[in-house]
């Protein structure tokens, strides 16, 4: 009762997830990188890279 849990803050990823974090166009959230398309989770948008 008496513990204090640990809040959980939103932090920044570490550097070597920044690259391969790129951003939806449409609605900014956090696109899924595969080989050659990306996807949004959230929107549906998607990209195909030839
Ligand atoms: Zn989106």
């Amino acid at each position: 009762m008496g513990k204090h849990h640990k809040v959980n803050r939103w932090e920044k990823y570490s550097d070597e997830g920044e690259s391969d974090s790129k951003m939806c166009p449409r609605c900014q959230s956090m696109l899924a990188v595969h080989s050659n398309r990306e996807t949004c989770g959230n929107c549906g948008y998607s990209k195909i890279e030839k």
